[in-house]
């Protein structure tokens, strides 16, 4: 697919290099979450020492302007004035106490309100631990077993959800990484998103073993990949005549795509959500939360177990409240985020007719992607048939002239209250630019 050697490609910075080399010594690759490695654009990545608003600064001291937002956490910018004050006050009383707080109440309070299906919710410390409550506890309300999970998907790094199709949607799930069970794999069954029939022949062959349909509402794991029409309401008509429950993995979409979430803004009231990123404020925090008869069997109003020695921290949970008032009471944010979203609609929209270069932007709210391919993308399958070797050729080109992409081109771009029009024009730019040079791959 590409001849680029990606060790090979764009040497990194000097002090990053040698942070790096010394990571590596006493972190597996360097890094504390696999990405960041820049394995997927080749390179070495940079070492952040700052943040504010929309920019990041490596340790060499260059601004980066920011679209990975801590992967979608910094809806607000970072260091926003309102999240910077709360977390100060918060530190005052102490970090951790082991018992309940008022804040969380009102952090729950607040959630219930703006997530439409969300009616009584519980805390945890990662986006990973609320899927793999969230599942657990649907395996515990239905009494079956198997969970369906779509191709691409992500949902953190739990075992059930670390499969992807052996041959084919329809197959059992095969561990994607060593050190899952078969067994527990085997529960896992993979869809394509998109493809309801592939749902459909899941819930065929597996009756009456199917507990819950996860799916990411909008796709953002590879890459921005949006629901196609009915997609959705069909997945949620399965899942009510199947008798599965249907989980709405909003751990990225959830305050980004709109207030409320991909539930808000496509009208589904799912049985089960999960929620992070955004609710932390830029603190380690995941919940998930949904119907009261559902969440009422959670420990210990129920026998569903599920714990937490940090749960609702209180730094976390006044990063997260401070946030979600900014969310709730400016109107502007998310008017802010769509407008610059239109800017990357129109300005990708004609630069791949203008430059003759086949590529497609798909974008909901604040997050996006762009796709160096022909046809439309709407899967896994068409995901992949995308070219990397453009993406990363645009990617080090962006980074060189001091904008930070996600390093992945199967990663969403997100962008914050903090980004400005200018700084979307400046990126068009610089990515024209990029794109009309004479050693842009070929393929
Ligand atoms: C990030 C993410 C997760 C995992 O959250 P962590 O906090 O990294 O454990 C789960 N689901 C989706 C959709 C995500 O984007």
């Amino acid at each position: 697919m590409t001849n680029m050697e990606p060790e090979t490609m764009a040497p990194g910075p000097v002090a990053g290099r040698a942070l790096l080399e010394r990571a590596r010594r006493v972190i597996p690759g360097g890094v504390n979450s696999p990405v960041r490695a820049f394995k997927g654009v080749g390179g070495t990545p940079r070492f952040i020492r700052g943040a504010e608003g929309a920019f990041l600064e490596d340790v060499e001291g260059r601004r980066l302007l920011d679209y990975i937002g801590s992967w979608g956490v910094m809806v607000l910018g970072h260091g926003h004035p309102a999240v910077r004050q709360a977390l100060a006050d918060a530190v005052g009383r102490g970090t951790s106490y082991g018992a309940p707080t008022e804040g969380e109440i009102v952090l729950a309070e607040a959630i219930a309100r703006l997530v439409p299906a969300v009616e009584v919710v519980r805390m945890v410390n990662s986006g990973t631990e609320a899927t793999m409550s969230a599942i657990r506890l649907a395996r515990a309300a239905t009494g079956r077993s198997r969970v369906v999970k779509f191709r691409g998907g992500y949902h953190g790094h739990a075992d059930p959800f670390l499969v992807e199709a052996g041959s084919g949607a329809a197959t059992l799930g095969v561990p994607s990484s060593p050190g899952v069970p078969p067994g527990t794999a085997a529960d896992s069954l993979v869809a394509e998103y998109n493809d309801l029939a592939s749902v459909a022949t899941l819930f065929d062959a597996h009756p009456g073993e199917i507990a819950a349909v996860i799916v990411e509402p909008v796709c953002g794991n590879m890459g921005c990949v949006p629901p196609v029409d009915g997609f959705l309401t069909g997945l949620q008509r399965l899942c009510r005549e199947r008798g599965a429950l249907l989980v709405f993995d909003e751990v990225m979409t959830g305050f980004r795509v709109s207030r409320g979430g991909a539930q808000e803004r496509y009208g589904i009231t799912p049985d089960l959500t999960t929620l992070g990123k955004v609710i932390g404020g830029g603190l380690p925090v995941g919940a998930y939360g949904g119907r009261a008869d559902l969440m009422r069997m959670v420990a210990p109003e129920g026998p569903v177990y599920q714990a937490g020695t940090l749960s609702g921290n209180p730094l976390a949970v006044a990063a997260g409240l401070a946030t979600l008032r900014v969310l709730e009471e400016d109107p502007a944010v998310y008017e802010h985020l769509e407008a610059l979203g239109r800017l990357f609609d129109e300005g990708f929209g004609e630069m791949g007719r203008r430059l003759g270069i086949p590529m497609r932007w798909y974008r909901v709210g604040g997050m996006g992607s762009l796709f160096f391919t022909e046809a439309a993308v709407r899967d896994w399958p068409s995901v992949a048939a995308s070219s990397r070797a453009r993406f990363n050729f645009l990617f080090h080109g962006l980074l060189e002239d001091g904008i930070h992409l996600p390093p992945s081109p199967f990663e969403a771009w997100f962008w914050s209250y903090a980004h400005t029009p200018a700084d979307v024009e400046r990126t068009l730019r610089s990515a024209e630019a990029i794109l009309t040079r004479k050693d842009f791959p070929d393929a």
